[in-house]
């Protein structure tokens, strides 16, 4: 099958023939039916921490062609979405359905001296976080599957993955924003634009979008922000304490940058929440003042993995959701490429907005 596969940490992708094997145990051969580009593939490409050579790409859609002889939840021709959250469904944290928390996650992968799944000329390819989807087909644990019982389009499916969940989830798992409430959403990408729908869904009394980029603030407000402020133009907490009379409820930092992190801190008005998701670089600090006025404004802050989602029960919420026209996902889909043209895509991927995804024939 043809893949796109990494020879060395920092290069460019190439597209070449992968010998996939055949599916054992608990895995499920998936023909993949689009993958979407997301940028922390780019940021793994450039850092490794796995051996090369190796495919990357994680935000599957696909159908089931085959499956192995311990697979109880799949069968041929479902569709299916995957995701990173490898998990054993057996520890502790499994069982009272924190999967993010899995102590286990290793548990998806074949075990050493197994046959790999993919090989190119006889020696090992790496599936990056068991996934792999920049290619024709994957081999994966079921465990890192999820079946779409009313199929959507696949391009739409497949970001459901990852950015969707995590922006949305950060809302609605993570920080249960009640009906009413006021948010603010500093960061407008894919993460940021889901997370707006979200507090649209809870009924937020006023959303508020904060970005640098203009065309990306106009944008927002088709996914619900009542409110835009260029953080870049004017300083967004003196704005939204106008917007909101002294600060809001929610707000969420999507950055990951201390800057974008501690003006989104002076963002929250009194016992508010502030929700980080966007990862700041190691060593990175935030300093705040916490003189009488930071226990007075009791202000929480909560660092938001992955948007505390369980993609099992979550993906099927949000397909449900989309099919009752309640959730955009077209939207968030700008073009469809095929694998050849993933790394131009790459290159210029910051002028787009919305989700690039490769789709297959
Ligand atoms: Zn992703
Ligand atoms: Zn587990």
């Amino acid at each position: 099958m043809k893949a796109l596969v990494l020879d060395e940490i920092g290069s460019a992708f190439r597209l070449t023939d992968v010998d996939i094997a055949a599916p054992v145990a608990q895995e499920v051969l998936v023909e993949v039916k689009a993958s979407g580009l997301c940028h922390s593939d780019l940021t793994a490409s450039s850092l490794g921490g796995w051996p090369v050579p190796a495919i990357l790409g994680h935000e599957i859609s696909g159908v089931v062609a085959g499956v192995g002889p311990n697979v109880t939840r799949f069968a041929a021709g479902d569709h299916v979405v995957a995701s990173l959250q490898s998990h054993c469904n057996d520890c502790e944290a499994c069982l009272r359905d924190d999967i993010n928390m899995c102590t286990n996650p290793g548990f998806v992968a074949r075990a050493e001296g197994e046959e790999p799944r993919l090989s190119l000329d006889g020696e090992p390819v790496t599936a990056v976080a068991n996934l792999g989807g920049f290619a024709e087909q994957v081999l994966l644990h079921e465990n890192n599957l999820v079946r779409i019982d009313r199929p959507i389009p696949h391009e739409v499916a497949s970001i459901l993955g990852c950015g969707v969940l995590a922006g949305a989830g950060a809302v609605l798992n993570a920080a249960e924003v009640p009906e009413g409430a006021t948010v603010a959403v500093f960061g407008c990408g894919g993460l940021g634009l889901a997370a707006i729908q979200a507090a649209l869904l809870v009924g937020a009394s006023r959303i508020i979008a904060v970005d640098i980029a203009d065309d990306k603030l106009e944008y927002a407000k088709r996914f619900g922000a009542t409110d835009v402020v260029n953080s870049a133009a004017q300083d967004p907490a003196a704005a939204i304490k106008e917007l909101t009379d002294g600060g809001a409820d929610y707000v969420f930092d999507f950055v990951g940058r201390p800057e974008a992190t501690k003006q989104a801190y002076e963002s929250v008005g009194r016992a508010g929440e502030l929700g980080v998701i966007g990862i700041n670089k190691p060593g990175a600090t935030l300093q705040i003042d916490i003189g009488p006025e930071f226990i007075w404004n009791q202000v929480r802050i909560r660092p938001i993995f992955n948007g505390s989602t369980n993609f099992v029960r979550d993906v099927p919420r949000f397909v449900e959701l989309y099919n009752e026209g309640r959730f955009k996902l077209d939207e968030l889909v700008s073009r469809t490429i095929s694998l050849e043209e993933v790394n131009d895509a790459y290159a210029e991927m910051t002028k787009h907005i919305g989700r690039t995804v490769v789709t297959f024939p």
